[in-house]
């Protein structure tokens, strides 16, 4: 599968779209707000240049990527009053997969700058606004034009399924499960962690190029507490995803090779994998590194299950439907996955594990 070509969330801003499911990416970048905006306004009372060169990375559609760019060019604001200086002019590059739903990000613009201006007299910063599709394994922008760099829930998304979980005859290591799980071979967890090590580092280089000295980057992303690979903060998630796609396998409407080709290009990583990673690339010193939990919430009645099966779906729905055909039925399959949570849930409380880490570009 080419996640390149393939992986987006959901677009739009229908009952499915990421847009409308994507409460729980907000709620963990506002749990560590603070943090990014002390960064930014660190980084701008040092450096304070004219042209402040921000990006998102991994922005997706929805508004949670320009209402943290908002939130950004206020806290720069009140810096540069703090220190009597001059607004800077903002360059804001909003990255993402080349099949993000992009347009609906700009149709946003439009209201985005009225409201800057709305508590300025009119008189709204400059920013210049730009889509930048690609992936973030690789360069992304010219030499040196960047300041500030923010990633939000997308570092977990690897740049692809690991080869080595198939072996030479082509067949998967790890059959019925889309990631690792508890019947796993070891070489499952090895695969991905191989992938992850190549990505991450590969993902450091090339931000070390885009990056001026001093430079700050924010990266929250999911991870796991300890060296196991299984437990109930992530990898309960997708645990929950191969028992529903085995119902509908029961149910007839999917294959069972199918299924057993299906993997997620994503990992968690633990707090040892990520500092060995960036000591070992070595253009950046890690300023903190934080991990934090986020609280349940539920919106007007509808089950926690529910909302958890919502936003896996706007997360899986391109992959699902480009690895399954137009066969799979993706109501019911979730469905299920809702209800499956709902009754995990009365068990034991399940909680993601998020990292924060905020890196100096040195
Ligand atoms: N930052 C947003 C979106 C998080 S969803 C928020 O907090 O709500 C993760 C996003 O990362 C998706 O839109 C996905 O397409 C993007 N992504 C995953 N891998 C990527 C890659 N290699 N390059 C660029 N974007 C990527």
């Amino acid at each position: 599968m080419d996640v390149e070509k393939v992986f987006h969330m959901t677009g739009g801003i229908g009952k499915t779209s990421y847009a409308q499911n994507s409460a729980f990416q907000k709620k963990a970048s506002d749990t560590v707000k603070h943090i990014t905006m002390e960064t930014i306004q660190e980084l701008y009372y040092e450096v304070t240049p004219k042209s402040l060169g921000i990006a998102d990375l991994g922005c997706s559609s929805g508004p949670n990527s320009l209402s943290l760019i908002k939130d950004m060019v206020e806290a720069v604001e009140g810096t540069s009053h703090k220190i009597f200086h001059p607004m800077p002019e903002f360059r804001v590059y909003l990255n993402d997969l080349p099949t993000n739903d992009f347009n609906s990000v700009f149709k946003s613009l439009p209201d985005f700058y009225k409201d800057l201006k709305k508590d300025r007299n009119q008189e709204g910063p400059s920013i210049f606004i730009a889509g930048y599709p690609g992936s973030f394994y690789g360069r992304l922008f010219p030499c040196n034009c960047l300041h500030f760099i923010y990633s939000s829930y997308s570092l977990h998304w690897l740049s692809k399924v690991p080869p080595a979980l198939y072996d030479e005859h082509g067949k998967s290591i790890k059959k019925g499960n889309v990631y690792i799980s508890e019947s796993s071979p070891p070489s499952v967890s090895q695969a991905y962690y191989k992938q992850f090590q190549e990505d991450f580092s590969l993902f450091l280089k090339s931000r070390s190029e885009e990056l001026v000295t001093g430079g700050r980057m924010v990266l929250i992303l999911l991870g796991r507490i300890g060296q196991d690979h299984v437990d109930r903060g992530n990898s309960f998630f997708w645990e929950i995803l191969s028992r529903s796609l085995a119902i509908s396998v029961s149910q007839a409407e999917i294959e069972k090779e199918k299924v057993d080709s299906y993997d997620v290009h994503f990992y968690a990583a633990s707090r040892n994998e990520l500092e060995d990673e960036v000591r070992r690339e070595g253009s950046f010193e890690i300023d903190k590194l934080e991990m934090f939990e986020i609280e349940r919430e539920v919106k007007n009645g509808e089950s926690y299950g529910t909302a958890v099966a919502m936003t896996v779906r706007a997360v899986q729905e391109s992959m699902l439907c480009d690895h399954f055909g137009d066969g799979i039925d993706l109501d019911s399959l979730f469905n299920n996955y809702g209800k499956m949570i709902d009754e995990e849930m009365v068990k034991v409380d399940i909680k993601p594990i998020t990292f924060v880490m905020v890196l100096k570009k040195l």
